[in-house]
């Protein structure tokens, strides 16, 4: 698969849509409390301000329930940008009302115009062609470089690049390297390669489990997904979240898993607690001995041990989810230690999915990692073999 990227196309003194992820956290005083994925925006933007052009900038920012929701407006996000570009952010009241093309076409060479949150527009989700061509009619040339949000057939991912000849829209910095460390890794790992699968439900990774069992040499399950397979090898796992309905999928991929001779690691011990609450009375015990009553929220220690063991001769490390409920301290243990072991592994080593992310941050592990992903359900669909329709508008030759 080859991507039409922003340095093979001709951009100097044009018009440039970028379309950005700036979905950012915010605290209640709307405050940004991780600029994370507007700094990651910064390279495309600088290139694009440096080859003199002029910049709309757009991007979604959570659900806002009804139009105009001050609460989701992206003036935080100008404001930062503002910081960190050191110029002037413009912005518009409206999306793609007369006056804003209007600042759109006036823009002159290194202004930025930020449009206001996609989503306040309901065309934006239904990819709506007339929306989608108003944006179009911004500029000369579509960036696409939000990662997070190219696995939506969304106007401004999708619909929009149809307005585009192929030496007119490509893909930015971020969304460029998103996609090849994905595809290196999918398609070509150093192996011994590893795969590291936890969060809350089967039913979410299903596929990416189906697709990954075939590419990997070893994978470990861990979160509250391992219980549905605990379950299916006959423990009894008391209230541990355990989807039934699944249970034949599970067994099908430990058969799979065992036919193809991938090493399949489940947790052996957990940490149980009374109830789903931090404040809960928590033990460690074995998975033969999880009491009635009490769930597993967290993998015990020495699961820790064996997954750290499983990944020591790893030349590729993948994970996607967390070992067990670790927004809550007490539930927190084993991810730590997965990560330390995951950051401490002289393996090529991919994060993915946001809360993955969040708790590598969060463990001090960051920087360690060879590449952290600005996209949870993006990076799975790219392990599930899928194309995504963002990338698709953007591809210049199939495999
Ligand atoms: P996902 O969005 O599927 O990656 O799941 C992430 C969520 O899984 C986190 O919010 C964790 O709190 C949750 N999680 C991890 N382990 C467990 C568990 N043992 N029981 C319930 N929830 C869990």
């Amino acid at each position: 698969m080859k991507l039409q990227e922003l340095k093979n196309i001709d951009i100097a003194g044009k018009r440039v849509f970028i379309r950005c992820d700036f979905n950012v956290p915010m605290d209640e005083y709307n405050n940004i409390t991780d600029d994370r994925r507007i700094r990651s925006a910064l390279n495309t933007i600088r290139y694009c301000v440096d080859n003199d052009c002029s910049i709309i900038l757009a991007s979604h920012f959570g659900r806002p329930k009804k139009k105009f929701d001050p609460d989701f407006s992206l003036k935080p996000v100008a404001k930062r940008l503002h910081t960190l570009l050191k110029q002037e952010i413009k912005m518009a009241e409206h999306i793609v009302r007369e006056e804003t093309i209007e600042i759109a076409k006036n823009l002159k060479p290194g202004e930025i115009l930020l449009l206001e949150n996609l989503r306040y527009n309901d065309g934006e989700k239904n990819n709506d062609p007339e929306f989608a061509a108003k944006l179009a009619s911004m500029a000369d040339v579509f960036v696409n470089d939000a990662f997070g949000v190219s696995h939506r057939a969304h106007a401004s991912v999708e619909g929009i690049a149809k307005h585009f000849d192929v030496n007119s829209k490509a893909a930015g910095f971020l969304l460029a390297k998103e996609i090849k460390f994905f595809h290196h890794i999918v398609h070509e790992p150093k192996r011994p390669f590893v795969s590291i699968v936890g969060g809350s439900k089967v039913s979410g990774k299903l596929e990416a489990l189906y697709n990954l069992v075939p590419k990997v040499d070893k994978i470990i399950i861990g979160g509250g997904m391992a219980f549905t397979f605990l379950k299916a090898l006959g423990h009894e796992v008391g209230n541990s979240l355990v989807e039934e309905d699944l249970i034949p999928e599970a067994i099908r991929i430990m058969d799979e898993a065992k036919k193809l001779g991938v090493k399949l690691y489940l947790p052996v011990d957990v940490v149980a607690a009374e109830a789903f609450d931090a404040e809960a009375i928590a033990k460690h015990v074995t998975v033969q001995e999880i009491p009635k009553n009490w769930m597993g929220l967290d993998i015990g220690p020495a699961s820790a041990q064996l997954f750290s063991l499983a990944l020591r001769d790893a030349n590729t490390i993948l994970w996607n989810g967390p070992m067990g409920v670790y927004e809550m301290d007490k539930f927190a243990k084993g991810s730590t230690k997965v990560s330390h072991a995951v950051a401490s592994s002289f393996a090529t080593t991919v994060v993915g999915g946001g809360d993955t992310a969040d708790l590598v941050r969060v463990t001090g592990d960051e920087d360690e990692m060879t590449f952290i992903s600005t996209g949870g359900g993006a990076s799975l669909e790219l392990i599930e073999g899928k194309i995504l329709p963002g990338v698709k508008a953007l591809v210049i030759e199939e495999d």
